[in-house]
């Protein structure tokens, strides 16, 4: 099936730093790319998030956003700065771990590829990190009220961490069912030597669920030593599946080693809804001068296009992701890279030099 005759709905969440800026990069690459494949254009609707929707809703993800991204196909999320929120908001639940917990996206799917011919610590990387994102050691995201950190007096500070069978059985089958359809590797990552429940309880049942998927084969390390083998041979690696706050930090590390923490995409999951979110912050050192990489956005919004293409049958989205990676490979290839990767391109001209490839394509 191609083609939907209703056009897909999707939310867009711009966000603070620099995400005024990537986002809008990304829409122009997705309205380029359904053009050229023929599909139905998008129907974008903008919502407010963020710190300029504490101004005028009163909340940084006011309970109208999520109403409404509810009655959309999916949604682009801009990074937030929560961090530069003034109180009471900056201590609670950031808008990205809100809208996780609210829809249940439990899968956050990480790729990191070097692009040939561009720099990167060690090229020829091509892995992708599956993150648990409900719960975990992110003590924010495991409890039905408050945060899970707390401080008992002035000087001692709480937080709880939380690994449930369930949830891992859900991220693993995930984790596998991807590797089979990659190269067949994964690897998990804990810390069981030390948090020998909690992440014992990780490893474990990560390895029984491979019993599911024989044709995978299966190693495992603990983050440490991970962060290592990483950087002296992430190429060896296929996909990885680990915790919350481990999979943010290793995703970091993935991004810049094949390249830039500026091109790694990803995507947050449950079985029916899908969010493109890239994998970095809101990088308020760069924002507003228009030389942020917008390829972690525009490769996510990618991804999403896949997600759906996958779900609902429809080889038309499927085509637009693959020419959004190839429109952007392209380009990259041609040297049209941002201050990150190494050249001297605006962030909106790499969005512009992006859907030019994919018009003329
Ligand atoms: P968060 O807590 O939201 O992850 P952070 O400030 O800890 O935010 P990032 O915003 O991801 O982390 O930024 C880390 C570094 O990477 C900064 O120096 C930032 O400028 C750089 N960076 C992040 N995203 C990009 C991008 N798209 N293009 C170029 N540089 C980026």
């Amino acid at each position: 099936m191609t083609g939907h005759a209703t056009p897909l709905r999707l939310g867009l969440l711009e966000g603070d730093g620099i995400g005024p800026e990537i986002v809008p990069a990304a829409v122009a690459v997705v309205d380029a790319a359904l053009a050229a494949t023929g599909a139905t254009p998008v129907d974008w609707v903008p919502l407010p998030l963020g710190r300029s929707a504490i101004d005028t809703h009163g909340s940084p993800i006011p309970a109208s956003t999520l109403d409404a991204l509810a009655e959309t196909d999916a949604w682009l999320l801009g990074p937030h700065d929560s961090a530069a929120y003034p109180e009471p908001y900056r201590s609670q639940l950031n808008p990205s771990g809100t809208i996780r917990k609210h829809f249940g996206l439990f899968a956050n799917i990480r790729p990191a590829k070097a692009f040939e011919g561009a720099k990167a610590i060690v090229p020829g990387t091509d892995l992708v990190i599956v993150r648990e994102n409900t719960q975990g050691f992110y003590a924010d995201r495991n409890t039905f009220a408050g945060t899970g950190e707390f401080m008992p007096d002035a000087n001692t500070a709480i937080a709880m961490g939380i690994i449930t069978r369930d949830a891992v059985e859900k991220i693993a089958r995930s984790a596998f069912e991807l590797a089979r359809s990659r190269r067949g590797k994964l690897t998990i990552v804990h810390k069981a030597n030390v948090l020998r429940l909690t992440t014992g309880l990780f490893r474990d049942v990560c390895r029984e669920i491979g019993q599911e998927f024989p044709e995978v084969e299966v190693d495992d390390f603990h983050i440490d030593a991970m962060t290592v083998h990483l950087v002296r041979r992430a190429d060896a690696f296929d996909v990885i599946v680990t915790e919350n706050m481990f999979g943010d930090i290793l995703s970091d590390l993935a991004g810049e080693i094949a390249g830039s923490l500026g091109i790694a995409p990803s995507i947050n999951a449950s079985l029916d809804r899908a969010m493109a979110q890239a994998s970095h912050g809101s990088a308020p050192d760069i924002a507003g001068r228009d030389i942020a990489n917008p390829i972690a956005m525009i490769l996510s919004a990618a991804m999403l296009l896949q997600w759906l293409g996958a779900k609902r049958d429809d080889a038309a989205l499927i085509k637009a992701a693959e020419v959004i990676e190839a429109g952007v490979e392209g380009t990259v290839a041609n040297g049209v890279v941002t201050p990150d990767m190494g050249g001297h391109v605006s962030t909106s001209g790499f969005g512009r030099a992006v859907a030019k490839t994919i018009s003329g394509s």
